[in-house]
């Protein structure tokens, strides 16, 4: 089936396309091919050929060198038009659960049945009023095959430029770190009204020991060995560690966004740094913190649109370093044997102007709001005359 570029050339009657191989029978080829398939194959060629002419046509108006785009692959994951295939999803039973394919065996087509595996979170999805679903798409993986559903929902969402005009609007700042994932406040006028802390429940740690195992066998056999078979488990782990964090996450941060209708969830604007210095494993855990970060701010931007929700990314800078009541510059403070200390990693931040202590997270998550209204620290400066 990855003879896409054949079987768009051999349609029958294809006035567009007058040069078909002359030796090419793709009845042969494929015998017996449901017309289903072909069409699919047919219409996923166009589709990819048609991006492509578009994409090429934007790069050569860009005038840009770099960037050029490449051609269409031949990997091919035909989409099930309705009569390929039937999927059978009782709840989440998964003994009534499966889905019907028409396959060839070599000889001939044939309808079969394979169990299938879905979760929750797609049924729940499934059966909520207002999700449409499309014809699923066939991944044919190494060990599975997937069925891809692409679900759609049609959204009404306000510019945010009209919403920040409103005196009422409700903003839902997000403010990420390591071991506080998310430290999430809401405001409107000017006061925060809520405050939700999602800590890592010990993440960062688990994933530094499995990356510190990792990084020894590298060191112990001289050259990295990402695919031995352990090793290969452990990264696994990781990011599926990883992923499960940054999905529960963005939920948390999508439910506090839908109690207030029509607010504006706001992140930072992710600063791409690269981990220097300290062991070669915490630089390893670092680059997966910061790779969190963006999964985060990726699903839950995805997971507040379906609620109505925008998302919007505010200047970053100096979010950490400012104090959220009056805007100077402050410290970060721990206590270490009960005396208090002064350090960039402090969980304090204290202002030595105004005095005002709190949380060192929380203080940054009530700038991004300041961020986004461009108060204090974050004012627009006058442009310069002359
Ligand atoms: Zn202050």
């Amino acid at each position: 089936m990855r003879k896409t570029r054949s079987a768009g050339c051999h349609r029958p009657g294809a006035k567009e396309h007058p040069h078909p191989w002359p030796d090419w029978n793709f009845t042969e080829a494929f015998p017996a091919l449901p017309f289903v398939y072909r069409r699919s194959v047919i219409k996923d060629a166009i589709g990819k050929v048609r991006s492509y002419l578009s994409n090429r046509a934007n790069w050569e108006k860009s005038g840009k060198k770099k960037g050029r785009p490449g051609l269409p692959g031949g990997t091919n994951h035909p989409t099930l038009y309705e009569g390929a295939f039937s999927l059978e999803l009782d709840g989440l039973d998964l003994r009534k659960t499966f889905v019907r394919l028409k396959v060839y065996t070599g000889q001939s087509w044939k309808w079969v049945n394979y169990p299938v595996k879905y979760s929750r979170y797609f049924e729940q999805r499934r059966t909520e009023p207002g999700w449409e679903e499309h014809s699923p798409k066939l991944v044919v993986r190494k060990h599975a095959a997937e069925l891809h559903v692409s679900q759609t929902k049609e959204v009404r969402a306000k510019k945010i430029v009209e919403s920040k005009l409103s005196p009422d609007l409700v903003t839902v700042g997000v403010d990420l770190n390591v071991k506080n994932l998310a430290v999430i406040t809401v405001r409107q006028s000017a006061a925060i009204i809520e405050t939700v802390f999602v800590t890592d429940h010990g993440l960062d740690q688990h994933r530094y020991r499995h990356l510190k195992r990792i990084a020894k066998k590298q060191w112990q056999s001289g050259k990295p060995v990402k695919d031995e078979h352990s090793n290969q488990q452990l990264w696994r782990h990781v990011r599926r560690m990883n992923e499960d964090a940054a999905q529960k996450v963005a939920r948390s941060i999508a439910r506090v966004c839908a109690r207030y209708p029509g607010c504006v969830l706001l992140f930072e604007r992710l600063r791409k740094i690269k981990p220097k210095g300290a062991s070669k494993s915490r630089r390893m855990n670092r680059r997966q913190a910061n790779q969190l970060r963006g999964k985060i701010t990726h699903y839950a931007r995805e997971k507040a649109y379906t609620i109505g929700t925008v998302t919007t990314e505010v200047n970053p800078h100096g979010t950490s370093q400012y104090c959220s009541r009056c805007g100077s510059p402050g410290e970060r403070f721990s206590f270490r044997d009960g005396r208090r200390i002064q350090v960039k990693w402090g969980k304090l931040f204290c202002c030595p102007v105004c005095q005002y202590e709190a949380n060192a997270d929380w203080n940054a998550s009530v700038n991004v709001h300041h961020s986004f209204f461009g108060e204090l620290h974050w004012q627009p400066r006058p442009k310069r005359s002359g």
